[in-house]
């Protein structure tokens, strides 16, 4: 069944080489469509995958794919223009472009922290480069997955878009199909199964990977305003976000202040006044008993070692519940500070000099992003010329994900390629090389032999 409807979309997707921009301006408009009038259906989706407040949905996973189709609709004559390329002087007289062709039948393959948004904003880059589709949602988010396919089934004819919903066992089997590319978000260890799968057919990939994210606080900088924005960052979908700051950096004198500071912002946003976090209508849970078992397993390991829990720290397997959690007195031999966490505990570690922040982030994998919070310059620099990351955020965190015109995306075990506005778009084009000598001309005549004496002198 897979392989046919693989083998289905490739034919059309040759087809849809020759497709009209009207046809896919059509099928992007009806997807917009779709979402606008099933909001109040993928809002119950979410609430019942992770709990997600109808105003996170809005702001996290819905405006932002529809923001995306807004791009797409209005710069899509643009992209898919012929552009003109320079001319070295020994082409004088030939044509050269680049003209974007769609790649063909390629394969999404999402997770389940932002089940909506992680599987159509690919689409809709997809969709807009001339693509035939097929998508893999998570097993672990089942009524967004079912919304999926209700979404798919409606708007689309299986050889453009389908969609195939389960596991490991699935998407095995989908990663043998010699796809044209695959889209992969996920976490860095399935990446490389899915890199791997994916040489075997020589398809090219991208792929949208996880990995500790670090933040820093410059001594002085106004620890009212960072601590909103890091309290925001990293406990909404309870930290279930691929760019939350993972782990923080706080000069030692300022330590104890940003800790109140932030203990106030984050009850003032999560704590339903006083009543309690798991009574909190705007904090979500955690996706299944696994990931709590291993947040908790985390949390102990950290205490085992020495941490200390700061604030936070209660936790129900029932509920599916852990309070946002900071620990300080942290060490590298936690797993803590070994994994990503993926969930809402902070380990906050203090520093006197900003070297030392610079090395034990150079001792990690390359990270999606680094947040810096400061108004000195020279620091901005400093990060910028001694870290590698996917993106360097400055005076905030996680907004970068918002920007339809920055590219999006990661480096090394946080990922390749980039997504978003034109960059999604060319993440699914060959962007093919044309180029047109005129008749009865040559390149200059010492590149054709007899060469003789001709070369001497180059
Ligand atoms: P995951 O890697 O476990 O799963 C992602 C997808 O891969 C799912 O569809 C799943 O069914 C499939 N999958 C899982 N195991 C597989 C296997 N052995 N073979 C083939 N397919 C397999 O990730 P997750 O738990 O769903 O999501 C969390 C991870 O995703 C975190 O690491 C997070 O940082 C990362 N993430 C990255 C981004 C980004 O944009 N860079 C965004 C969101 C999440």
């Amino acid at each position: 069944m897979i392989q046919e409807t693989v083998q289905a979309q490739k034919q059309k997707a040759l087809k849809n080489q020759q497709s009209t921009l009207s046809s896919r301006i059509k099928k992007l408009e009806q997807l917009k469509e779709w979402i606008k009038s099933n909001q109040k259906e993928i809002e119950k989706a979410l609430y019942a995958d992770l709990r997600k407040p109808a105003a996170e949905v809005a702001v996290t996973e819905t405006s932002f794919v529809v923001m995306e189709i807004n791009a797409a609709l209005k710069q899509l004559p643009k992209w898919t223009a012929p552009t003109k390329v320079g001319q070295p002087i020994h082409m004088l007289g030939t044509q050269a472009y680049l003209q974007a062709e769609p790649k063909g039948a390629v394969l999404i393959i999402s997770p389940w922290n932002y089940p909506f948004n992680l599987s159509v904003a690919p689409l809709v880059s997809a969709i807009a480069a001339g693509c035939s589709a097929c998508l893999k949602p998570s097993e672990h988010s089942p009524h967004t997955s079912a919304l999926l396919r209700r979404m798919v089934t409606e708007l689309f004819a299986v050889e453009d878009v389908t969609i195939f919903e389960g596991g490991v066992p699935v998407t095995s089997e989908l990663l043998e199909q010699p796809f044209d590319h695959i889209f992969f978000t996920g976490s860095t260890e399935v990446g490389k199964i899915v890199m791997k799968a994916a040489a075997k057919n020589l398809t090219s990939v991208t792929l949208e990977l996880g990995g500790k994210s670090p933040a820093i606080i410059d001594q002085g900088f106004d620890l009212e305003d960072a601590a909103k924005k890091i309290a925001i960052g990293k406990f909404i979908n309870s930290g279930q976000t691929c760019i939350a700051p993972d782990y923080l950096f706080v000069h030692e004198s300022q330590k104890q202040d940003f800790i109140e500071t932030l203990k106030a912002q984050v009850n003032r946003m999560y704590n339903a006044n006083g009543k309690g976090f798991d009574r909190n209508p705007d904090y979500g849970r955690i996706i299944h008993a696994p990931h709590i078992v291993r947040l908790q397993n985390m949390l102990k390991d950290a205490q085992t070692k020495g941490a200390h829990v700061e604030f936070g720290g209660k936790n129900s397997l029932d509920q599916q519940f852990m309070e946002p959690t900071v620990v300080s007195n942290v060490s590298e031999a936690m797993d803590l500070m070994k994994e990503e966490i993926f969930g809402p505990i902070l380990p906050i570690i203090t520093y006197h000099q900003l070297d030392d922040v610079i090395q034990l982030i150079q001792l990690k994998p390359k990270p999606l992003a680094v947040y810096a919070f400061t108004t000195d310059d020279r620091i901005i620099e400093q990060l910028s010329k001694n870290t590698s990351s996917g993106a360097l955020v400055i005076n905030d965190c996680a907004i970068q994900f918002l920007h339809s015109e920055l590219p999006f995306g990661g480096i090394g075990a946080s990922g390749m390629g980039r997504s978003h506005g034109h960059a999604g778009f060319l993440a699914f084009s060959n962007e093919k090389a044309i180029l047109k000598q005129r008749t009865g001309k040559t390149l200059p005549k010492l590149l054709y032999p007899p060469y003789g004496l001709k070369t001497s002198g180059i």
